[in-house]
């Protein structure tokens, strides 16, 4: 998420900037004086050290950004977000509620999976495995530090008119079917109403690309042998490398 969203984090009841640095006991502390429930705060940490640990491989130790637990304004687990100049930036997980949320999310999501030559391996959504608890959390982690590579390194991202311009098929049947996710989330947004500032942050050309690598990430984390090394190298693909 960019700059776009941020006044309405800004708006949002923080509890505490820059937690990270505070010992984790003390985060719970806080955390429950505010009437954080001790497993939405025990799962918030279970979204939090994958982000820190992922954003450390790529960006250097010393080079973090800020880690901020918040009450949540809206239906995320987690953010990404920095002033306009792209300084003044930080991770975000939305704390309270969090596990009621995921319990209910888990029942949609899907890992679409691709074989190496791009062809998808189950012929209906109803065979698509579910991901695993330690693979939402992984692949949440690779989506928010995409979005700090797309602020500070501009990384070239991906877009829909990339499954008419690659080469590659494989990326290019990811693409088609986050382009088809994108369809469907829009109409289900108008019917429930959504603001059209959430609409248009979600289907911003960041969050297609962070969307993306998100669902590359878990198609090849099921698919097994996975290395700190390969998740580099996922977070960071370009759509001409
Ligand atoms: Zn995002």
């Amino acid at each position: 998420m960019g700059k776009d969203i941020l006044s309405a984090y800004q708006i949002a009841d923080f509890i505490l900037r820059d937690m990270w640095r505070l010992q984790p006991k003390d985060v719970s502390r806080r955390l429950l004086e505010r009437g954080v429930a001790k497993k939405d705060i025990s799962l918030a940490f279970k979204f939090a050290l994958p982000i820190a640990f992922l954003d450390e491989q790529i960006f250097g130790s010393g080079n973090g950004a800020k880690m901020t637990f918040a009450l949540r304004p809206v239906n995320f687990f987690t953010g990404y977000a920095h002033l306009s100049d792209g300084q003044e930036e930080s991770y975000y997980v939305f704390v309270n509620g969090l596990y009621r949320q995921l319990r209910q999310e888990r029942k949609y999501r899907r890992i679409f999976l691709l074989d190496k030559e791009g062809n998808r391996v189950c012929n209906e959504y109803k065979q698509e495995p579910r991901p695993s608890l330690a693979s939402i959390l992984l692949t949440t982690a690779v989506h928010e530090v995409r979005h700090r590579l797309q602020n500070k390194e501009k990384i070239d991202m991906f877009s829909p008119a990339d499954a008419y311009r690659l080469d590659n098929p494989y990326i290019k049947s990811f693409i088609r079917y986050r382009m088809i996710l994108f369809m469907e989330k829009a109409v289900v947004w108008r019917k429930q109403k959504k603001q059209a500032d959430y609409i248009e942050s979600e289907t911003s050309p960041k969050e297609f690309d962070a969307g993306l690598i998100e669902h590359i990430a878990s198609s090849e984390l099921y698919r097994g042998g996975m290395t700190i090394e390969r998740l580099i190298r996922i977070t960071r693909l370009q759509p001409h490398n």
